[in-house]
């Protein structure tokens, strides 16, 4: 590529307009988030609970920390966004006016130790809960971030943080503080740098859960051009290496309620039936599967093909595939959707070849509520130009 026609193509990925940075950001903060882009502005923030038990204190300057954290993050969001054709979407926050992160601090009843790894989230939730009610209008939305302060005790302290609830429950995520969770530290090869990629990468990565993200893999050619996924292992790689939203993830986070820009109506996750498939076919080529379906109350049909066990957890290698419309939306709301799958990228890792594989097909509605539906196949008894038999009648579920 000519150095001309590289300068015109990264001047077109600039932002048109900057975001301001807070000036009471740490001078390490200003200069990570020089040059960040104006989010649009959404019609629904992302709520941040900062929760405490009643016998612990926030860690030491959290607004600020936290506040730096959270732009950085929605900015990842929001290039990611970019690049995969939502220009500048990301989440929306309740700011304040120093231009803080708006944090609802939130006491619980119990002592810290009460909202613990594991089980903890029910109370805490529960008393999340009885603060909103407590409290109207406050809580934004349906999705909720909760941050709480790492345990001390013998097994946790702030260079070796844990503990408290740690993962993505339906539109609910739990990340964790501690008194070295600064950006200061991104990408440098300290014990507190790696520790910042771990609860950073972390917090991107359960939010992506609670902003209804599955995990997924890249494809062999977007991982050697552009990373690790943030819902594969990104967790491990964000800020200190190369790490990407698949266009699996960022098509479900346009039709996230706290991606939606201002001025959208839309009753996010209405109860609204399943989508009917008129038609669907699935043939191995030989060098790909391609996935035909004809469907209605759908906006984005993305494909996961893996091998088994399928439970929960056991899908980071889950490769995501989009489909691309066939024809335009008929008078009763069908359009055909086709999803191919070259071979080439996928790995030996989704089995490809050998043994049996799973394909989910992800139908996202326009009001945010997905449907999944799985179908398998057996390597084995595949020959190329075969059609593999679908049940689109069975097995679709709400929610992934
Ligand atoms: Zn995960």
């Amino acid at each position: 590529m000519k150095t001309t026609t590289l300068i015109a193509a990264v001047s077109m990925l600039l932002p048109l307009v900057q975001a301001a940075v807070p000036s009471h950001f740490s001078d390490r903060a200003k200069e990570i988030l020089a040059g960040s882009a104006a989010v649009q502005p959404t019609e629904y923030p992302l709520n941040i609970v900062y929760f405490l038990g009643n016998d612990n204190e926030p860690v030491a300057d959290c607004e600020r920390r936290l506040s730096e954290i959270m732009y950085y993050v929605q900015q990842f969001y929001a290039r990611e966004m970019t690049r995969n054709g939502f220009p500048n979407r990301s989440f929306g926050m309740q700011m304040q006016e120093n231009g803080n992160v708006k944090l609802h601090m939130v006491r619980g009843k119990h002592s810290h130790r009460e909202y613990a790894y594991g089980t903890g989230h029910n109370k805490c939730l529960e008393e999340i809960r009885e603060y909103a009610d407590a409290h109207p209008g406050t809580i934004g939305s349906d999705h909720l971030l909760v941050i709480m302060p790492t345990f001390h005790d013998a097994e946790y302290n702030d260079l070796q943080p844990g503990g408290v609830p740690f993962y993505g429950l339906g539109r609910n995520c739990f990340a964790l503080d501690y008194a070295h969770f600064d950006l200061r530290h991104l990408g440098q090869n300290t014990h507190e740098g790696r520790l910042l990629t771990k609860w950073l990468g972390g917090l991107a990565h359960e939010l992506g859960h609670g902003l209804n993200l599955p995990h997924n893999e890249g494809t062999v050619t977007d991982m050697a051009a552009m990373g690790t996924p943030l819902m594969g292992a990104g967790n491990y790689t964000l800020g200190m290496k190369p790490t990407y939203l698949t266009l699996n993830s960022a098509r479900l986070l346009d039709r996230c309620q706290v991606f939606a820009p201002a001025g959208d109506k839309t009753e996010f996750y209405a109860p609204c039936p399943r989508p009917e498939v008129q038609q669907a076919s699935l043939q191995y080529t030989g060098k790909e599967l391609v996935l035909t379906i004809r469907c209605n109350n759908t906006i984005h049909v993305n494909a996961l093909v893996q091998a088994p066990p399928y439970a929960v957890n056991q899908d980071y290698e889950a490769v995501a595939f989009c489909a691309t419309p066939e024809d335009e939306t008929d008078a009763s709301g069908f359009r055909t959707h086709r999803i191919i799958i070259p071979l080439s990228e996928l790995t030996a890792r989704q089995n490809t070849g050998k043994g049996e594989q799973g394909m989910d097909v992800l139908f996202t509605q326009p009001n945010g509520l997905r449907y999944r539906w799985r179908t398998t196949y057996n390597w084995e008894s595949l020959k190329p130009g075969d059609m593999i038999p679908l049940d689109t009648q069975r097995d679709f579920w709400l929610g992934y």
